[in-house]
């Protein structure tokens, strides 16, 4: 029995058999193979080719209507690598100068290509490794006429996909109903394949190193994303205790769901706005099936994580969407928070070091003006409804904020010229999410409506702790003093001017974190939407005057441990009751 541990990325419990995915997948050895026979080949092959566009344009046609317009690009930019003269010409080209066998020639082909990208410094142009690599494997499916994946036919929801890393159009065949859960040795969770894997609701756990080396195909496994365990080859015992802690976790989301219409209310009357973060325009939906009151953060930068930027129509086209669907509840839409650790190669941005410091955020998008103006007409011309804000990020000071907000003037005086309709009070507000604008907050919040505070970056940079290396993650703390003295900075600065402040970080939506939240006075917690009922569920069970208490005595002490142990005390007392496994050994880690 081996355990591993990761980055929970889509929460559960699964128990399967591994199905390891290495390469393509196909041992192709060398083969020669004589004219004739060549040529007959690659009449095959020419005609796996066209199924592979014929199928791919299937699955764009498929996630387009199940998913969304932008989610649904990836698979444009896969039929014009199928189209790519590199990739099958050459591959062509090379069996008849080798008189090799076309799947041979193709599949060195298409290795040579992947390592070229997988050589580039650029992260979004490495990413195309793997959408290269399933083209691939599609054609050579199609071409050797059997299954990819021949143990998936039919429905298995006890195999556990495992894999150094899954592109999306993979991840969208498997699909909810085929298996049961996920886990790759590389990504963060903002991967595709971590979105899909929200998005289908199977259980993820991504960034496990070195998985692949220890696992064998038909292994027994079990994923548990709740307490961040892949455990390969369980004992027993183990296994008969997952079995039953799997199913208790069932009926535990179940009974979460009567909560869906009732009110975010704490039990002495303070309410609460529940709201989700959404990236994938689909999301939307869940605003109403989880009975949030808004979107709290839309992050648009996954609209823009395609081979050709969406224009000023089609990114009117999805906020239009989403407005319409959740109205009269409200969307924050934050304008493009590109750079850092999200690609930007549509930017001929110098490679940087230290990118999260660099041109990320508002910056980016100051620096190519029209692109940002493109986005806020996009934003304006879809705000009618008049149920749309605009969050800026990244913004460290003053200077920062205006200058957005010139260029959102200049977008409305150009579509008043155009005669375009839009909100002509429209909200504008900033994420609090860099230190220095927590400690300016009272300045910045007299010119702006709203405040949303992302902790996740907030604690990356007070803490100069990289919230992507897994090395120094132990010093990632959102209960360093520092972090709750500028929360509580902010909340104060935002209220004693008259504006309420959110908070939309992944803190926001920790259970354990719940008390602290609520006693910090935050009017609005912005959740991944599988962490809303739950979030709920706490706000409904405890008073607020409690938790003002609680977080006042938080502040007598100067460790980190010692306020843990002091929220520790208080979550044992009100959570370990209503929340599943709460405080029991292993869980909520
Ligand atoms: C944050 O920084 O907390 C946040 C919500 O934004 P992102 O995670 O997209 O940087
Ligand atoms: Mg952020």
């Amino acid at each position: 029995m081996k355990v591993f541990r990761g980055i929970p990325s889509s929460s559960g419990i699964a128990i399967g058999h591994a199905l390891p995915l290495k390469g393509t997948g196909f041992n192709i050895k060398r083969a020669h193979a004589g004219e004739k026979e060549l040529e007959e080949q690659i009449v095959l092959f020419q005609k796996a080719v066209e199924k592979t566009k014929r199928e791919l344009k299937k699955i764009k046609n498929t996630v387009r209507h199940e998913i969304g317009i932008e989610e649904s690009a990836i698979f444009d930019a896969h039929i014009l690598l199928v189209n790519d003269p590199n990739l099958v010409e050459k591959a062509i080209k090379n069996a008849r100068e080798e008189s090799v066998s076309i799947d041979y020639a193709f599949t060195e082909t298409l290795n040579s290509l992947v390592q070229i990208f997988e050589n580039m410094p650029d992260e979004y142009l490495k990413e195309r490794a793997n959408d290269l690599l399933d083209v691939g494997k599609r054609i050579l499916k199609n071409y050797l006429g059997i299954q990819m994946a021949p143990e998936l036919a039919g429905d298995h929801t006890d195999l556990i996909i495992i894999a150094h890393n899954i592109s999306p159009s993979d991840m969208v065949e498997l699909g909810k109903k085929r298996i049961g859960g996920l886990v790759t040795e590389v990504g963060g969770t903002t991967s595709h394949a971590a979105i899909m894997a929200r998005s289908l609701e199977v259980p993820a756990i991504v960034g496990v190193s070195n998985i692949l080396s220890e696992v064998r195909p038909d292994d027994l496994i079990i994923v548990d994303s709740n307490s961040n365990r892949v455990i390969i080859d369980p004992d027993e015992e183990t296994v008969k205790a997952y079995q039953t802690l799997r199913r208790e976790y069932v009926r535990y989301i179940k009974s979460l769901e009567k909560l869906r219409n009732e009110e975010a209310v704490t039990r002495d009357g303070k309410r609460i706005k529940l709201e989700i973060n959404m990236e994938l325009v689909n999301e939307a939906d869940l605003v109403n099936s989880y009975g949030a009151d808004g979107v709290g953060l839309f992050r648009t930068e996954y609209l823009f994580m395609r081979n050709i930027l969406p224009t000023e129509e089609e990114q009117a086209e999805t906020y239009q969407y989403i407005s319409q669907i959740i109205y009269p509840k409200e969307v924050v839409i934050r304008t493009a928070d590109l750079g850092g650790d999200k690609f930007i190669s549509h930017f001929e941005v110098p490679k940087e070091m230290n990118p999260f410091l660099g041109l990320r955020g508002i910056r980016l998008c100051l620096e190519y003006k029209d692109f940002f103006k493109t986005q806020l007409k996009a934003i304006l011309r879809a705000s009618k409804l008049k149920n749309i804000r605009i969050m800026f990020p990244m913004i460290s000071g003053v200077d920062e904020l205006r200058q957005a907000k010139a260029v959102l003037g200049e977008a409305m005086d150009e579509l008043k010229e155009r005669g375009t309709e839009f909100d002509e009070e429209i909200k504008v507000g900033i994420m609090i999410e860099i230190p220095s604008a927590a400690v300016i907050s009272d300045i910045l919040a007299t010119e702006v409506d709203f405040f949303s505070i992302g902790t996740n970056d907030l604690i990356q940079y007070t803490l100069a702790v990289d919230r992507v290396n897994e090395k120094i993650s132990y010093l990632y703390n959102p209960i360093h003093p520092a972090i709750l003295r500028l929360i509580k900075m902010t909340v104060n600065n935002g209220h004693q001017n008259g504006i309420p402040v959110a908070m939309c970080g992944q803190m926001a939506g920790m259970a354990e974190y719940a008390l602290l939240l609520i006693g910090m006075d935050l009017d609005t917690l912005s959740v991944a939407p599988s962490n809303l009922l739950e979030m709920k569920k706490i706000i409904r069970a405890v008073e607020y005057d409690k938790c003002k208490q609680i977080v006042q005595s938080s502040f007598q002490f100067n460790d980190v441990h010692l306020i843990s142990d002091h929220f520790q005390r208080y979550n044992k007392e009100y959570l370990s009751g209503i929340l599943f496994n709460y405080g029991k050994e292993g869980a909520n880690e």
